[in-house]
């Protein structure tokens, strides 16, 4: 296993992070008796209490839909929920009218799926995805693939975890029309090279499409920087709410795009011989959004933003290393993911068990973890395993929970050996 890159001593000690972890409400609870030790953030993150006031604030003093009210209500809830898309962008550096908010990544990746490619793709044409990628940036290529007869390749993995990038070079051949690759993985942690690999597919014309779900919550991301054509991300990985999220599109690209769903928000003018639609991003907002929901997101980016992201790529850092060598006391512990850049998601097995019974009895010690597949079908089976248990860190952890997390996996495994 490499060892990660050293935190810088500033980034960790000049903040609280008791204090930090003090704002999750539910990080206090006990689970059987036990103090719960919060161990799945991949999946989703906790929510601290400010982003949990925005909601409530605005729900209970300034609800009403966005966009087509003059009452004050109405302007209030238009203010706040174009403020937050503003927030968001700048929290990702994109400009605010090309940043299409929706419930989430899965959302995202199909609004690309449906808009741009299956208009554009025809037989003949390629998609590539890699091995690493989750259910919801393969299946909405696979849909597309088999509507408009294009083929899918995939990017391989050396053996730690990483994305071959000679093999997938060798794979940008010129019928390769869309590229689409998680900024980092969620099951093995792997932090892709995002710039060179957009700026490869650039070089050949290929449109990039970036799943940032575990990217946003847990490092400082520049998209503007980042070279690539589509950026997707998830709110609640990010202490937002569930059910919201977004999609930043290149202008160019969004305003060429039709509509993926009908209906109120995303039309300027309706009438039976014909409909003239909005500009992007309201084009793709049909409905009413999710405003509190959003809202709240915009609170948990502007909370993250005052702990400061580079802070917080340290600190999960720092807990990575503490659990990276704290799990190799665990006799017959296996980690699935050694990459050099990695982020603090920590996929395992211990020989001899099956991952639902090590994650059910670590429930019973007050520990949560995930076990199964991890919406990575493709992952698993490369690995020969048919499900592995994921430990996922957030900056509010502590070294003490990872330190019950191995106490209770030596216990668990006297048990079930
Ligand atoms: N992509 C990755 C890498 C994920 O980890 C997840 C969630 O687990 C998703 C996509 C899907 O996110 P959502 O269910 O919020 O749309």
């Amino acid at each position: 296993m490499s060892a990660p890159a050293p935190t810088p001593p500033e980034a960790t000690t000049a903040i609280d992070w008791a204090a930090i972890r003090a704002q999750f409400p539910v990080l206090e609870r006990t689970v059987h008796g036990k103090p719960l030790v919060y161990l799945d953030s991949a999946n989703t993150g906790q929510k601290p209490q400010a982003v949990i006031d925005a909601v409530n604030e605005f729900t209970a003093h300034h609800n009403a839909n966005v966009s087509r009210a003059v009452h004050a209500l109405g302007s209030e809830a238009t203010e706040a929920y174009e403020g937050a898309r503003s927030t968001l962008a700048r929290f990702l550096n994109v400009r605010r009218d090309e940043l299409v908010l929706c419930s989430g990544t899965t959302f995202a990746l199909n609004l690309v799926a449906y808009s741009w490619a299956l208009p554009r793709l025809k037989p003949g044409d390629a998609i590539v995805l890699t091995r690493m990628e989750h259910h919801a940036n393969i299946v909405p290529w696979q849909l597309v693939a088999e509507r408009t007869g294009a083929t899918i390749k995939v990017a391989e993995l050396t053996p730690e975890g990483e994305l071959d990038l000679d093999g997938l070079w060798r794979l940008l051949t010129p019928e390769v029309r869309l590229l689409a690759f998680a900024h980092v993985s969620n099951v093995l942690g792997t932090v892709n090279p995002v710039r060179e690999i957009c700026r490869e597919a650039a070089k050949r014309g290929i449109t990039t499409v970036v799943d940032g779900s575990q990217a946003v919550p847990h490092r400082p991301v520049d998209v503007a920087a980042l070279g690539c054509d589509f950026y997707a991300f998830t709110g609640h990985k990010m202490c937002g709410p569930t059910g919201t999220g977004g999609l930043w599109g290149r202008r160019e690209l969004l305003a060429q795009m039709p509509p993926f769903l009908g209906g109120g928000e995303m039309i300027k003018e309706v009438r039976f011989e014909g409909t003239v639609f909005n500009d992007p991003p309201m084009r793709f907002e049909a409905g009413t959004p999710n405003i509190a929901g959003h809202i709240g997101l915009a609170a948990a980016a502007a909370w993250l933003d005052g702990v400061g992201m580079a802070a917080i790529e340290a600190r999960e850092q720092h807990l990575l290393a503490h659990a990276n060598a704290a799990l190799t006391t665990v006799p017959g512990l296996r980690i699935f993911g050694t990459a050099r850049e990695k982020a603090a998601v920590i996929s395992f097995a211990i020989a001899g068990t099956h991952a639902h019974d090590l994650a059910t009895l670590l429930d019973l010690e007050g520990i949560a973890v995930r076990s199964g597949q991890h919406c990575a079908h493709p992952l698993l089976a490369w690995f020969g395993v048919s499900a592995t248990c994921r430990a996922s860190l957030a900056f509010y952890n502590t070294e003490a929970e990872i330190d019950a997390l191995v106490a209770a996996l030596h216990k668990v495994r006297q048990l079930l050996l």
